[in-house]
């Protein structure tokens, strides 16, 4: 090319060369970018308090995708997972964003719901009317339950009480600051159960969090419309496209979980990456994408035939500090590598990713159609499930590239390969 050697891109590089290429560039410290290098596994002692009945460590990369604006800051947001092509639709989604300056993210107030919940009350209505009389009490009970989290500013923010048929509900919203919350509600909620049971003479039903909220973190996007083009297509025909397909999963449900599927491709890695919870994730999000009563994209993407716009509304239940996250080396990392440091900021780069996720996906699905690309990246798999070990693997990859993705075509490769040698 011009007599001249090109840089190489990120994804060609070596494992070394890019941990090199993070220091380099200030993303990754120098002790940071040695512990990925040594590929460390968990103590024993933690792995072991980590799960109940626990065998072994379950492995899978850790990879990250590339130059993700998020409301002016760039971003290395790192993703754990099994499917190849996630971290590459992601890193594509972030360049087409750049075009548009980046991802603008909203985030709502941090907060987690807990339900404390009596049955078969004798008069829902005298009891609702008893707890709400002494709700005072429920404040002093909550305070009692988790001290440190008021010193922190956080705690008990709203108490509401009623009946739902024989059913009454204690509604708490509490502030859990920096943590993701789910144990410090379910005290705080037990202790108020406690309470209360002791007013109404019955024990409590049941005293847990809720992973439900309503309250979505909001990423929004506007691309110039060339950014979005395809070898083929032009970049108003591709806009119109995605923005067709993105209708079209408002009245099918069919669409509208694949698409949900896509943008959880990205958030699910991150999340798993931070060390937070990805079943609370996913459950709020899933949750929230039925909240009409239909299931409904999380994202919606419109165009004037200029500039392609697109929104993703997200709940995100996520902690910096708690649950396993202080456990886990790499959630360190990722946290690092992210320019994470508070809830808002891992909230809006997931929600970004999860934006952008979505984007590459459709303009990919409306574009050239998702296996071409999907399948390239497939074939190392592939090659590994055909038999191939150590260098075998690269030059079977590269070989199944122009030929049937399939594990017969990969098999009679790999023997030609082994014969040739
Ligand atoms: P923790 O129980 O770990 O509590 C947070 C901890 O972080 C507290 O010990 C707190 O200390 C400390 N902390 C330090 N700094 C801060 C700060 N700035 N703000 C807040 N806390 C701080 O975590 P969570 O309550 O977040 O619970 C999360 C865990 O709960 C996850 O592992 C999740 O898997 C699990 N879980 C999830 C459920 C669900 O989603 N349905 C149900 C049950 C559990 P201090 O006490 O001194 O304030």
């Amino acid at each position: 090319y011009g007599g001249k050697i090109l840089p190489k891109k990120f994804y060609q590089l070596s494992r070394e060369e890019r941990l090199q290429q993070l220091v380099a560039e200030g993303s990754l410290a120098e002790n940071d970018a040695d512990y990925l290098a040594a590929n460390h596994v968990l103590p024993s002692a933690v792995a072991a308090h980590l799960g109940e009945n626990q065998l072994g460590q379950f492995p899978l990369p850790y990879g990250i995708a590339r130059t993700l604006m998020v409301n002016g800051v760039t971003r290395n947001v790192a993703m754990v997972g099994e499917e190849p092509s996630v971290v590459a639709a992601a890193s594509n989604g972030a360049r087409m964003a750049l075009a548009g300056g980046g991802v603008q993210v909203a985030v709502p107030e941090h907060t987690v719901t807990g339900e404390v919940v009596f049955a078969d009350v004798a008069d829902p209505d005298a009891a609702v009317a008893l707890i709400s009389s002494r709700e005072d009490d429920i404040w002093d009970a909550a305070a009692y339950a988790h001290p440190s989290i008021i010193g922190r500013g956080g705690g008990l923010k709203q108490v509401q009480v009623q009946a739902i048929g024989q059913f009454v509900k204690i509604r708490l919203v509490i502030d859990p600051q920096a943590a993701m919350g789910a144990n410090m509600v379910n005290t705080i909620a037990e202790a108020v159960a406690h309470m209360v049971g002791q007013w109404l003479h019955q024990e409590a039903l049941l005293a847990i969090l809720s992973n439900y909220t309503d309250d979505p973190v909001v990423a929004t996007v506007a691309i110039p419309v060339a950014a979005v083009a395809t070898k083929s297509l032009p970049g108003s025909v591709v806009a119109a496209r995605i923005a067709a397909a993105s209708a079209f999963g408002f009245i099918d449900e069919e669409r509208a979980t694949t698409n949900n599927k896509g943008i959880m491709n990205g958030i699910e890695a991150a999340t798993i990456a931070l060390g937070n919870d990805y079943r609370a994730v996913s459950t709020a999000v899933h949750a929230y994408a039925a909240q009409s009563g239909a299931y409904q994209p999380l994202t919606r993407w419109t165009t004037d035939g200029k500039m392609l716009h697109g929104q993703l509304r997200v709940p995100l239940q996520l902690g910096v500090v708690g649950g396993a996250t202080a456990a886990l080396p790499l959630a360190q990392i990722a946290m690092r590598l992210g320019k994470i440091a508070t809830v808002a900021d891992a909230q809006a780069v997931l929600a970004a990713l999860g934006l952008v996720q979505n984007l590459a996906a459709l303009r990919a699905l409306v574009g050239p159609g998702i296996q071409s690309g999907h399948m390239a990246l497939q074939a190392g798999a592939l090659a590994i499930a055909a038999g191939a070990t150590g260098t075998e693997i690269d030059a079977l990859t590269h070989l199944l590239q122009t030929t049937d993705k399939t594990i017969g075509r990969a098999k009679e490769l790999l023997a030609q390969l082994r014969a040739d040698k």
